[in-house]
């Protein structure tokens, strides 16, 4: 059994030891040519399933099935979620929670193939709503499902939510903690980890443009509770300190 919490100094609340944390390969895009990152070709659509000691917490659910607009412009090869939990061990009806780290069609998608409370940011469900935002059936639940959030929130002793606005208002990472570790799940606070690493942002993952330095801000944020290591949804590569 884990043992008791520890608090530290700037409030995190840590575990005795990490939860295993598992990655989940829920989609690959074909990148359209008008996309700013075409040069890559495709893109990895992660999530992450944090065993907590209170219950699988899933971090982004990808993409959809069979939405005609998604299918023409990216060509997705998409994973069941319920899938790809099993293959870590999770039944989906055991899972406690979802977070959503943002609700682009490709990290909200799957959010009706469970039925855990999603937990996201205020001012992303507002911005959801505009046109074009997202894909609205995949953005859409029951009101009972949504746990909405305003800003940083400890969702469990060792997991804390942090807002990180700037790729879109509303973003939000996890933070886990447990042991000597601090586990970041940063979603697309950066593309890569290369760019966590150096404390950029690119200019072309921001919400607009006016939102970039509220990207650096956010990424400084992460950064100033001493990680030990950084998930990405869209690049494999983890981060970690250069010593
Ligand atoms: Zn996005």
């Amino acid at each position: 059994m884990p043992g008791p919490a520890r608090g530290r100094e700037d409030g995190l609340v840590v575990l005795r030891t990490l939860p295993r944390i598992d990655r989940l390969e829920l989609a690959e895009l074909a990148l359209p040519e008008w996309h700013p990152r075409a040069a890559d070709g495709s893109c990895a659509v992660l999530g992450y399933v944090v065993h907590h000691p209170d219950g699988p917490v899933v971090f982004d659910t990808g993409v959809g099935h069979g939405n005609e607009l998604i299918d023409d412009l990216y060509h997705p090869t998409v994973h069941d979620l319920v899938d790809r939990l099993a293959e870590v061990g999770v039944d989906e009806r055991d899972v406690v929670a979802i977070v959503c780290s943002h609700l682009h069609f490709d990290h909200c998608g799957q959010n009706a193939a469970l039925a855990a409370p999603v937990h996201v940011q205020a001012a992303e469900r507002v911005v959801a709503a505009e046109p074009g935002f997202t894909i609205p059936e995949w953005a859409t639940l029951p009101d009972e499902r949504w746990r909405v959030v305003d800003g940083d929130t400890e969702l469990a002793d060792g997991l804390r939510l942090v807002a990180t606005p700037g790729h879109t208002p509303g973003h939000q990472s996890v933070v886990v903690a447990g042991g000597a570790d601090v586990v970041v799940l940063g979603g697309q606070c950066t593309y890569t980890a290369a760019e966590f690493a150096s404390g950029t942002v690119a200019e072309a993952d921001v919400h607009e443009p006016s939102w970039h330095p509220t990207a650096l801000d956010s990424l400084h944020r992460l950064r100033a509770l001493r990680p030990t290591r950084a998930l990405f949804s869209h690049d494999r590569t983890e981060w970690a300190p250069a010593d």
